[in-house]
């Protein structure tokens, strides 16, 4: 079987070049086909020499990411990609100030939220830096053909980013890196439900990109309920872990907050959760509970959103309702999953 070179780095390319007997160059020749001229053919590679366009192509394939399925809203686009066998989605997003991509990290989840599509069966694999990377080209490659690009990124499709840490920080390295888009790290958001050693593991590294975590209730009773990662990592510590990630970085975290009707969105619990960020550089994103037809949760009244940023707002917390994209097409925040969810 011939070795897919799609989604190896520029260092891993030259590799294989060398053991060709090839310039080291020659590895950011096809680099620049594949990741930036949407070139997956070594025959439409003219800069190289027919003699190594055969060769390579005894030895190697160019495989991006196939499309199995694709919805339009006129927002929003929603793939169903193959990535080597595994099934994930992705999402563009255009908003007024650009082209915004949500990929996932997983094949399935297995953090067992009571909300989200994405775990209803489990965790199948973790995805490559490679296979992080083909989502974005893939929606980048068709952007391109209207002379538009993709301008922000945030891994926050199916799967636990920072339970695949490795393959995340190599994805986040490649396409920061000129061969690839050369997207600032500014443009990046990284979602995670809490993994508290890896939020130190990130902090560490001081990558200037933004970090989100997923908070949902504002008591440890009400947070395992609903998200069992929080016995393991209760929320104070999560806290604590998103303060010392924004001391180290200087960069603002965010907290998701997703507001189910009658479950979380009291001004109570506002006050509660005022209280808990008090003291952080942090603001608040609250999103109003999308539906997965196999849980059933309420939408909060649009009253309760509007009480419940209040109640933050008066206690300095600043505040955003996440404006809702794609949900008409089931590609909404925690509605995506690996199979046709139409
Ligand atoms: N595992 C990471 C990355 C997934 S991000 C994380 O938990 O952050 C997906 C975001 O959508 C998270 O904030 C998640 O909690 C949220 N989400 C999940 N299900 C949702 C639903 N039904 N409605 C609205 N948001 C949801």
């Amino acid at each position: 079987m011939p070795k897919n070179l799609y989604g190896l780095t520029l260092e891993r390319l030259q590799f294989e070049l060398q053991a060709l007997g090839q310039k080291k160059f020659r590895a950011g020749q096809l680099a620049a086909w594949m990741y930036q001229r949407g070139v997956h053919s070594f025959d439409a590679m003219d800069d190289l020499s027919k003699e190594l366009r055969r060769r390579l192509s005894n030895v190697y394939s160019v495989e991006p990411a196939r499309l199995i399925a694709r919805l339009n809203s006129p927002s929003t686009t929603k793939y169903l990609l193959d990535l080597n066998g595994a099934r994930v989605e992705c999402v563009l997003m255009r908003h007024d100030y650009g082209n915004s991509v949500c990929i996932s990290s997983q094949a399935g989840c297995a953090m067992g939220c009571a909300f989200c599509a994405s775990t209803l069966n489990g965790l199948e694999r973790n995805l490559t830096a490679g296979e992080m990377l083909s989502q974005v080209l893939y929606i980048n490659d068709e952007l391109r053909a209207e002379s538009s690009k993709v301008d922000s990124i945030v891994v926050m499709g199916t799967g636990e980013p920072l339970q695949n840490f490795d393959n995340l920080i190599g994805f986040l390295e490649m396409i920061h890196a000129p061969y690839t888009l050369g997207l600032s790290y500014r443009r990046l958001t990284v979602s995670t439900c809490g993994i508290v050693p890896n939020i130190d593991r990130l902090a560490a590294l001081d990558l200037p990109i933004t970090l989100s975590i997923s908070l949902h209730a504002p008591t440890d009773e009400l947070r395992s309920r609903l998200m069992p990662i929080n016995r393991t990592f209760g929320l104070e510590a999560v806290v604590a872990a998103g303060g010392r990630y924004a001391q180290r970085t200087g960069r603002r975290v965010t907290y998701e907050y997703i507001l189910i009707g009658g479950l979380n969105d009291s001004t109570e619990q506002a006050r509660q959760l005022a209280n808990l960020l008090k003291d952080q550089l942090a603001n608040v994103n609250l999103i109003p509970i999308n539906p997965v037809v196999e849980r059933k949760f309420n939408r909060p009244t649009a009253r309760a959103i509007k009480n419940f940023s209040e109640v933050l707002e008066a206690r300095g917390i600043g505040s955003t309702v996440r404006k809702e994209f794609g949900a008409e097409i089931n590609a909404a925040c925690g509605q995506l999953r690996n199979q046709q969810s139409i």
